[in-house]
């Protein structure tokens, strides 16, 4: 079962080494002879797509999430089109949703063939505006797709409220967010159907592709299930056209190992954010760096930890960062209204100021479990460095402009 994750760390970062953004070699060596001998074990059964690896998880992430069911698809992505397919969303439906995420999140949308309608999101979560969703409710709406961003939900109960009065489906896109929580309920079960991704970087990253859908409807779980091989209702009869799109058994057998550690996988990101918090308190940063809130009703999970620059700063501050070498990103530098594939819709800039401005100044930094304290240091210490010369930066242009 789950060792703590300092003791299965051997290493300890001596001072001004490179810290990278994330760094997936420590996870895997502390658990190595059980992912090991599991892929050994599928190798020899030689059974690769689908079967009893593929349900046993599906089973694992169910109880886990405490969903009635779950279905195990190819990728994140394909979870979210294979949730909006079981939903009859299509042509000439609008799925409200948030610009300031991955673009699968809205790519699924408009692959189904329907619309995506795009509205902002709230400064303390980053997450979508539940006062502009309902706004933007049409007789064409069939769907609202939050997204709990960086591994923390967005506000279900506002968003399930709406979705109940309009009688309309809530898809949940928790590929950031296995295992976060909202009022004590996991992401993936808050609303009609839940998407998990279990690409490498997220925090139940497979050895590859993968992706699941949770729901406690045996109808939809039922159609998805067809869905994903090609809407084989049984026997090589097709009442719809489906995809190809399954979980591979590697994948499975590895994902059941790592499940079992997830939980203190997430409790080291959270330790690591709350060093952040002490440390960058302590170093004063507060009038150019604004740290992420957490919400009191909420398990935040970290897939990334996202710092605000302020003034205009985000960029200098990245590449001083980089240049001290820590590993540090934009998600993400163009919301989604405003990318080219979606000019179509008629967006325009400035029209989600929130989403616009976010995206201006949101910048990542390591946060990933097998972090050490002195690397969190070491962290903290180059973005106060990173600061101090963009503060002297600015203040030399003030003062040059005053002149
Ligand atoms: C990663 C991600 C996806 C897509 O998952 P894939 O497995 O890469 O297809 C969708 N939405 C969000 C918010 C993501 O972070």
């Amino acid at each position: 079962m789950s060792t703590p994750v300092a003791s299965t760390v051997p290493f300890s970062t001596p001072v001004n080494e490179p810290v990278p953004l994330i760094d997936l070699k420590p996870q895997y060596q502390s658990i190595k002879s059980e992912v090991d001998e599991t892929v050994q074990r599928v190798f020899e059964s030689q059974g690769f797509v689908l079967g009893e690896d593929v349900s046993n998880f599906e089973d694992e992430v169910a109880k886990y999430c405490d969903s009635r069911h779950a279905v195990g698809c190819a990728s994140g992505t394909d979870a979210l089109i294979l949730a909006l397919m079981a939903l009859d969303i299509g042509p000439g439906d609008e799925v409200i949703t948030t610009p300031f995420s991955f673009f699968a999140t809205a790519s699924c949308i408009e692959r189904v063939g329907a619309t995506p309608i795009f509205v902002d999101v709230k400064e303390d979560s980053f997450n979508i505006n539940p006062i502009a969703v309902e706004a933007a409710i049409t007789p064409h709406t069939k769907a609202i797709l939050p997204v709990h961003l960086y591994g923390q939900c967005a506000d279900m109960d506002a968003i399930s409220r709406i979705a109940v009065k309009h009688n309309i489906a809530v898809v949940e896109d928790a590929a950031q967010a296995i295992g976060s929580e909202f009022q004590g309920r996991k992401a993936g079960v808050l609303g009609t159907i839940g998407c998990f991704s279990f690409f490498p970087t997220k925090n139940l990253g497979g050895a590859g592709d993968g992706g699941m859908i949770s729901t406690d409807d045996p109808q939809i779980a039922k159609r998805i299930r067809s869905l994903r091989v090609h809407g084989d209702a049984g026997r090589y009869e097709h009442l719809e056209v489906g995809l190809n799109s399954r979980l591979d058994a590697l994948q499975a057998a590895v994902l059941s190992v790592k499940l079992r550690h997830l939980d203190t996988w997430s409790a080291g990101r959270q330790r690591n954010a709350s060093w952040y918090r002490e440390l960058c308190d302590h170093e004063n940063l507060g009038d150019i760096i604004s740290l992420p809130q957490t919400l009191s009703d909420r398990k935040h999970v970290y897939n990334q930890f996202c710092v605000r620059v302020g003034e205009g700063l985000r960029d200098q501050v990245l590449n001083s960062l980089r240049e001290q070498g820590i590993g540090c990103a934009v998600y993400y530098p163009k919301p989604l209204h405003l990318q080219p594939c979606f000019a179509h819709h008629g967006y325009q800039k400035g029209q989600f100021p929130v989403s616009e401005k976010l995206s201006e100044d949101i910048m990542a930094l390591p946060i990933f479990a097998e972090l050490t304290r002195s690397q969190i240091e070491r962290v903290v210490e180059c973005l106060a460095k990173a600061v101090n010369i963009a503060r002297e930066n600015r203040n030399w242009k003030t003062i040059q402009k005053a002149a």
